[in-house]
């Protein structure tokens, strides 16, 4: 099949609920990918945030191999291996107490979201379950999650949206005490806005915010679908905050490309959600969990180090290489925004780097770069070059 072909077969049998870019990916290996002619791109996007440890990484291979052969799936009446071992190691090194496993970023919030109100309604009763979200937030496209999300472009055409949410101006605390009130039981927030426009959160705000949830017996809830599993330079971005949130979600990066997703709950939180008041047919399935072994133990201190050091680099480059429709870069780690400037929209910028061989992602306005935290130096200095040839 060639491109042309695949196209079509796609128009005719898919629900074309994607903007596609002209392009077809057919396999990859470390942060290099192929498409179906053999046209080689380099990676800066992970998928969205989800490759992790780049593709076709022999560990992650040879675990899901082997527990394919082993077991691909048993429900989550029994107990098996590679979930518990998974939730040991997320829960050592995080300071985190215990896991719920679902399978992507919206499944993870609904779930923090559940346990907020559960919380709540065990303490306090009914009346008490509005969570406070911020500004140009993006926390999934479930109902509830498209409710939570702190953008009026994402409230349209599936009416009714849900009662329960409000909204406060990121990075200002006055914004949050005007929408606080008694029926208020958590703030869920990320701490580099994602889909916003990567956008960081001030840490003394971050700091003031979680002295207010803990002085209001608020759950601190924070979406780490996007700046978890090493993303920002450690494990999780609210280690580099300061702070213990009550619950926190995960999933994008988590397995390195299967899908996976699931919350982190801290001591006084690991019961709120007792048998029978949650859970997931897919939950922690095998598979995944053997996957995601293999990226937090690829994942170590050294790796996270790396993912600073290689951010800053990127960053750095991009800002020295006097690109006209560039500007100034901001994030966290490897999770990189670029201001776009000038009369070509962020999209049409991708659009073109990506037929010239490099897979950026877009935000707000701007470009987005998420590589493979464990992209080699050779292959961003071959990404930063197509990105300078083409915009030059
Ligand atoms: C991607 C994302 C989600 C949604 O994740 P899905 O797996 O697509 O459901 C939620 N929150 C944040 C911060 C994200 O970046």
């Amino acid at each position: 099949m060639d491109h042309r072909e695949l196209v079509e077969l796609d128009h005719q049998y898919v629900m074309q609920t994607y903007g596609r870019f002209d392009v077809d990916i057919d396999h990859g290996q470390g942060a290099t990918l192929y498409d179906l002619a053999g046209k080689e791109y380099i990676d800066f996007s992970s998928g969205i945030g989800v490759n992790s440890i780049g593709y076709a990484n022999p560990k992650w291979v040879e675990a899901i191999t082997n527990q394919a052969q082993k077991l691909g799936h048993i429900s989550n009446l029994f107990y098996s291996q590679p979930y518990a071992q998974l939730a040991e190691k997320l829960c050592k090194r995080s300071g985190m107490a215990a896991a719920f496993f679902g399978n992507s970023g919206a499944e993870a919030n609904e779930g923090m979201i559940k346990l907020a109100r559960k919380y709540s309604f065990d303490k306090y009763g009914k009346g008490r379950g509005t969570i406070l979200t911020l500004r140009n937030s993006f926390h999934g496209r479930t109902i509830t999650t498209l409710t939570a999300t702190g953008q009026d472009v994402f409230h349209n055409y599936f009416f009714p949206f849900n009662d329960g949410f409000r909204y406060a101006q990121a990075g200002s605390m006055d914004s949050l005490q005007e929408v606080a009130g008694h029926d208020v039981c958590a703030v869920m927030l990320e701490l580099v806005q994602g889909e916003g426009g990567v956008l960081p959160m001030d840490p003394e705000y971050v700091h003031d915010l979680a002295v207010l949830c803990a002085e209001r017996d608020w759950l601190l809830l924070v979406d780490e679908v996007q700046t978890g599993v090493g993303r920002t330079g450690t494990l999780f971005a609210f280690q580099q905050y300061g702070i213990i949130p009550d619950a926190v979600s995960f999933a994008k990066g988590i397995a390195g490309g299967l899908p996976m997703g699931g919350i982190l709950a801290n001591e006084r939180c690991r019961n709120v959600l007792g048998p029978g008041t949650h859970a997931s047919t897919f939950g922690g399935n095998p598979i995944c969990a053997a996957a995601a072994q293999v990226v937090l133990d690829t994942l170590d201190e050294d790796a996270l180090a790396q993912v600073t050091e290689k951010g800053n680099y990127i960053r750095t480059r991009i800002e020295h290489m006097g690109l006209s429709s560039l500007g100034t870069t901001r994030g966290l780690g490897m999770m990189i925004g670029v201001e776009v400037r000038g009369e070509e929209s962020n999209k049409a910028l991708a659009a073109r780097l990506v037929q010239n061989g490099l897979l950026v992602l877009t935000a707000g306005k701007d470009l987005r770069l998420l590589p493979p935290l464990t992209i080699s130096m050779a292959e961003i200095d071959k990404g930063l070059a197509i990105m300078k040839e083409t915009l030059l």
